[in-house]
């Protein structure tokens, strides 16, 4: 179990949130971000981090309180014409009838709680659910390209907010709300029996931290198996190695984007 301060209890009275109507169009993003965005899509899909399932958003460039997702769709086939502005209620801005995730307001009220997030990736990755269920097994970070996950990665049980009777999404602002107190000022948030949400300080920060989360929930689930104590990164570790590792996460996501590209091409 992790530390006091990763806290999973939660008052819906004092969160509110009706989704209100759609805003004003304003100034539209700029098109290298809403192509990064399509860019992200395919590298999560290509690296294993979302299927059918899974979205990943940016921040908009010049509304901080705008935000740009995909339509309702599979992530693989996203295009530009297919990125659409949600504000911070997690109402789209000019959907023209299009469907949106359910689950938007995990990126609503993550956004709307943590000015230094730009980037947010919400997946279903296989290996990091177990973590989700043995709370007792802390998920903390093992790899030097994981220390941003930090010493116990808390996790988010919808069941807390809402009781039993739930479906384990977050379908609006008041549980989005939830989560992203739970996440609190840390980078990734496990979601009991469902998955995981990653953020970052740019949407390329974002996607390197979802693909590493998986890479380190496969080491540490294979550590585990090897049946001694496990040593995991201490906290100055965690800290110092995602100072330096933040830096990195453009190459990483160079070769990604060209191996999801020969990937829609081939
Ligand atoms: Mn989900």
């Amino acid at each position: 179990m992790c530390a006091p301060g990763h806290s999973h209890s939660f008052d819906p009275a004092s969160a509110g949130g009706l989704a209100s109507t759609a805003a004003a169009v304003g100034p539209k993003a700029d098109a290298d971000l809403i192509n990064d965005l399509v860019t992200a899509n395919h590298i999560l899909y290509g690296e294993g981090i979302v299927d059918a399932f899974g979205h990943v958003s940016a921040r908009h460039d010049k509304r901080p309180d705008r935000f740009l997702l995909a339509r309702n769709m599979a992530p693989a086939t996203v295009e530009a014409e297919d990125i659409l502005e949600f504000d911070l209620d997690g109402a789209p801005v000019d959907a023209q009838g299009r469907s949106v995730y359910l689950e938007r307001f995990i990126h609503a009220e993550i956004y709307r709680a943590r000015p230094d997030v730009m980037g947010i990736v919400h997946s279903h990755s296989m290996s990091v659910v177990p973590f989700s269920l043995v709370p007792s097994f802390p998920f903390r970070a093992v790899t030097h390209m994981g220390s941003f996950i930090g010493t116990c990665a808390p996790i988010f049980d919808l069941r807390d907010v809402v009781g039993d009777d739930n479906d384990l999404l977050i379908t609006n602002g008041m549980q989005g709300k939830a989560l992203a107190k739970v996440l609190g000022d840390l980078n990734v948030v496990l979601m009991r029996g469902h998955g995981s949400t990653a953020v970052g300080s740019s949407l390329r920060e974002a996607v390197f931290r979802a693909v590493y989360t998986e890479q380190n929930a496969r080491v540490l689930s294979d550590a585990a198996r090897l049946g001694g104590p496990i040593t995991s990164l201490s906290e100055g570790e965690t800290r110092t190695a995602t100072r330096v590792i933040g830096g990195t996460a453009s190459r990483a996501w160079n070769l990604w984007a060209l191996q999801a590209q020969g990937d829609m091409e081939g």
